[in-house]
């Protein structure tokens, strides 16, 4: 049976309750969230004929901040998964303290199957359905699996249109093109977000010098980490994508990958290297293990053949709560998403900042106003796991919880 995706979410955040002993009331709140949206969207195909296709946009909880959070577009989606989403949405802002709450948006589609137009059609359609959901100081779409610079400018199009030209709305969509009112640094910023969390990682458990890595994925975040980590003379090991990994006991030659990637459109065939599977790619020995891809994938299943020393989560839910336990029962560190992919919508909302100020920071600047923020959560993780004894998916759950129904309650009986 397939991991039905909310239900790992429920579990999460019922041990957190739990371990916390929070009121039942805010519990309620927090497992329900605020609004569903689901659409059937009716797009003319190339070949003249009508598709039909199911989407969605889920407010999770706005106590903090408007609602924030990615749009993706994938075959798998469907309720449970975007539910799931947007609560993490939630946490991850609540646990780097920024002013927003959590949201998720969803297209069901494989994106590879549809042409350039077709994929421009369906997502002003989306953008369409969801306008009078959204804006700046609403809800704020961002960029998430298969879309990009592109598709995110489509959206701030159409939403710009919508409102009759009026150009403030674009703070409204993130991930956009540098030209179209984007930030330096989005593009690699959960990478980025993830590094810091990997220094912090190795100083904490004084891992040696030389660390290596295995990271599964080779998109917007498993490649762009790969290539911080290489420029920080790091050595990664093993690599994946969707079709596979690859093997190098010496450490990978990360810029001659990406050339070599461009080009052959695979990872395979690259010089000195193994092939394995994506399964062979989970259980390789390391000492950092990045799940980079997709959720579900450290699971009861293989979790006991896991050989990595650390597992640092920058997919969003990678581990199973049935992995968990195994993990902990064999002793492995394991740096929860929530916290370790935070530097995405930390620098999505740099650009809503900037776009609303309508004045734009320099990459140094963005990185330096990134590293403290991410620092802050993990110090935060860290203090809140020496308080309840507990590991750290637990404690960055607690510590996110507590700020969301800290703001809950200040707003009183009426909320
Ligand atoms: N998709 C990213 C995430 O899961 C970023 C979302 C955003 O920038 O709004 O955290």
């Amino acid at each position: 049976m397939p991991v039905d995706l909310f239900e790992n979410t429920l579990q999460q955040l019922r041990s957190a309750f739990q371990i916390m002993k929070l009121d039942d009331n805010y519990a309620k709140i927090l497992e329900s969230p605020a609004r569903i949206l689901k659409f059937h969207l009716p797009i003319r195909m190339d070949n003249g004929k009508i598709n039909i296709f199911e989407a969605y946009r889920i407010q999770h909880n706005n106590a903090c901040g408007p609602y924030k959070g990615g749009v993706r577009l994938a075959p798998q989606v469907d309720e449970s998964e975007v539910r799931a989403l947007a609560t993490w949405m939630s946490l991850k802002c609540s646990i780097a303290q920024i002013p927003l709450g959590g949201a998720k948006g969803g297209i069901k589609v494989d994106a590879s199957k549809l042409s350039q137009g077709e994929k421009e059609k369906l997502l002003r359609s989306y953008t369409r359905a969801i306008a009078p959901f959204i804006g700046p100081d609403i809800d704020a779409p961002g960029p998430d699996m298969n879309t990009n610079p592109q598709t995110m400018a489509w959206m701030a199009d159409e939403l710009i249109k919508f409102h009759h030209g009026d150009h403030r709305w674009k703070a409204a969509i993130t991930g956009k093109p540098l030209e179209f009112g984007g930030s330096l640094g989005r593009l690699d910023a959960t990478s980025r977000g993830g590094m810091y969390i990997i220094e912090e990682v190795i100083r904490t458990f004084s891992l040696n010098k030389e660390p290596n890595f295995v990271i599964q994925g080779f998109g917007n975040v498993g490649m762009y980490l790969a290539k911080i980590l290489f420029e920080n003379d790091h050595k990664v090991i093993g690599i994946s994508d969707v079709h596979g990994g690859i093997y190098c006991k010496n450490g990978l030659d990360i810029n001659a990958l990406i050339r070599h990637y461009e080009k052959e459109k695979t990872l395979k065939n690259f010089k000195n290297t193994e092939s394995l599977s994506n399964e062979q790619l989970l259980e390789l020995p390391c000492d950092i293990l990045i799940p980079a891809a997709i959720e579900n994938v450290i699971t009861k299943k293989n979790a006991d053949k896991i050989k990595a020393k650390i597992i640092i989560e920058l997919a969003n839910g990678p581990t199973t709560p049935e992995a968990d336990k195994i993990l902990e029962t064999k002793k492995i560190i394991l740096i929860p998403d929530i916290l370790s992919n935070a530097g995405g919508v930390t620098v999505s909302y740099f650009e809503m900042v900037q776009n609303l100020s309508n004045f734009f920071w320099s990459e140094f600047e963005i990185k330096s106003k990134l590293k403290p923020i991410m620092k802050k959560a993990w110090n935060s993780t860290i203090l809140t796991a020496n308080k309840y004894k507990c590991n750290y998916r637990m404690a960055a759950f607690i510590s996110s919880i507590q700020r969301i129904v800290d703001a809950i309650k200040f707003k009183g009986e009426n909320y």
